[in-house]
């Protein structure tokens, strides 16, 4: 297969930018996919339109086919989109940290409480959990019994009181027993209703939780914009927990959450048990919402070959001294891709390659850098050593900088050249059964 594989790469390449039929017609393909995922439809128009103005005119990767080059760009936005990193809770720097728990009927709070309290009791944390909602029958019994499960103390004054009474006191309650985090499970409807969102609102005016989390079901469709939309205007939220993904459910409802809210999705749930709960990782998400893991995995594999080869080939020049200017400035522009050179140093035995890593390059030296190369004559460039005081303050005239930061380059150059030397000496060495190793 891998054989194969490369044979459709090759036939590939060289196929240069994505015209308006290349993108549209991928975009045909995506905007099914996240229908069928359940994204709400007025999300999917926004998106499929941002990566359409965005994907026209670039550059299609050697490997890739436009197709694959216009889903690699909708990976990366949906990725974007979900939020680039794993985004955790914000604990009071004074304790204790007051976490609210908001949602509709069955979505997972209570749950959820018992989930998130456990998880903070791993950590070392002291969590208290309190018993808001009065309405739904033995509501609060499930609380205790979830919380049992986990060891965490449960606050409850049964259902006589209201809500904001209870609050009051179980957060008293958890200051004056050490709780350094408070988790409040509230009620929750059928459907939003004015009563429902008064109430949460005179709960968080009353203890100011400095987290509010709405816990959505992952299998609220086209809904889960509505919901999102209505808590997060009238009651205002700092984050999502996601439940259910467990299920068959592409969790399209991730993305139409964090469309409209523009909040950090911060965990997910994975099951009835308690201890499955995880932070939300935006990658894993945009791929699965997408559901086209055999693509993505293709592409993801086209890149690696793509710099895989571009590696060996450097690889290579090291290894017979050619290494020159011209893929010294190559590769300075991808140090901050972190592209080729990295992987290139991993592969370089004995961690010689750290000082490379720490060779930091600045946007504004690049262009300098750039600009100094492009002044050397071809014959410079392949042979720096004739690069005497002459011809150095030539260069400097014409690239617009100064003898000195010639100078700088040219000795960073050597220091480089002469690094690699001692990485394949190196590499020789152990091929002969030296030390390393
Ligand atoms: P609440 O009404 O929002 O408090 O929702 P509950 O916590 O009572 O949960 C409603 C149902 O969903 C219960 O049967 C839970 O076991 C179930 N549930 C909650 N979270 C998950 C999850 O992540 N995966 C699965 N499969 N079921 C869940
Ligand atoms: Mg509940």
């Amino acid at each position: 297969l891998a054989e194969k594989l490369q044979n459709t790469f090759k036939k590939l390449k060289g196929k240069g930018k994505l015209t308006e039929q290349d993108v549209s017609e991928a975009m045909r393909e995506v905007k099914l996919a996240l229908l069928e995922a359940d994204v709400n439809f007025k999300v999917v128009k926004d998106f499929v339109k941002k990566v359409k103005d965005r994907s026209v005119g670039v550059e299609v990767l050697e490997s890739l086919t436009p197709g694959q080059q216009v889903i690699k760009i909708v990976n990366e936005e949906l990725t974007e989109l979900m939020g680039q990193t794993q985004s955790k809770l914000t604990f009071a720097s004074k304790p204790p940290t007051i976490i609210m728990l908001v949602g509709l009927q069955g979505a997972g709070k209570t749950t959820t409480c018992g989930k998130l309290s456990g998880l903070l009791k791993k950590q070392g944390k002291r969590p208290l959990l309190i018993a808001g909602d009065i309405y739904r029958p033995a509501a609060i019994k499930q609380l205790q019994v979830v919380g049992g499960q986990v060891d965490v103390p449960v606050f409850t004054m049964g259902d006589k009181l209201s809500p904001v009474d209870i609050v009051r006191a179980g957060v008293e309650h958890g200051v004056n027993h050490g709780n350094d985090v408070i988790i409040i499970d509230t009620a929750g409807r059928l459907h939003i209703n004015e009563e429902l969102m008064e109430e949460l609102q005179d709960v968080k005016s009353t203890v100011k939780p400095h987290e509010i989390l709405l816990v959505i079901d992952s299998m609220t469709g086209q809904d889960a914009v509505n919901v999102a939309e209505e808590f997060n205007g009238k009651l205002g939220i700092d984050g999502v927990i996601l439940t259910k993904l467990d299920g068959d459910t592409r969790g399209g409802a991730a993305l139409s959450v964090r469309s409209v809210t523009h909040k950090p999705i911060k965990f997910v749930g994975l099951g009835e048990k308690l201890d499955d709960l995880e932070p939300f990782h935006p990658d894993r998400m945009a791929s699965r919402i997408l559901g086209m893991g055999d693509v993505l995995s293709l592409i993801e594999k086209a890149q690696a070959s793509f710099d895989a080869e571009k590696a060996k080939d450097l690889h290579n020049k090291m290894k017979s001294q050619q290494f020159t200017f011209e893929d010294f400035l190559d590769q300075l522009q991808q140090v901050k891709s972190m592209g080729p050179i990295s992987q290139l140093l991993e592969m370089i035995p004995g961690g010689g390659g750290k000082q490379l890593k720490n060779l930091e390059v600045d946007e504004k030296e690049l262009v300098h850098i750039q600009a100094i190369i492009q002044s050397m004559t071809k014959e410079e460039r392949l042979n720096p050593t004739i690069i005497n005081g002459s011809r150095r303050k030539r260069i400097a005239n014409g690239s617009g900088t100064t003898v000195q930061q010639v100078n700088r380059l040219i000795k960073q150059f050597e220091q480089t050249r002469k690094m690699m030397k001692q990485f394949t000496d190196m590499e020789k060495s152990m091929k002969k059964g030296g030390k390393f190793k």
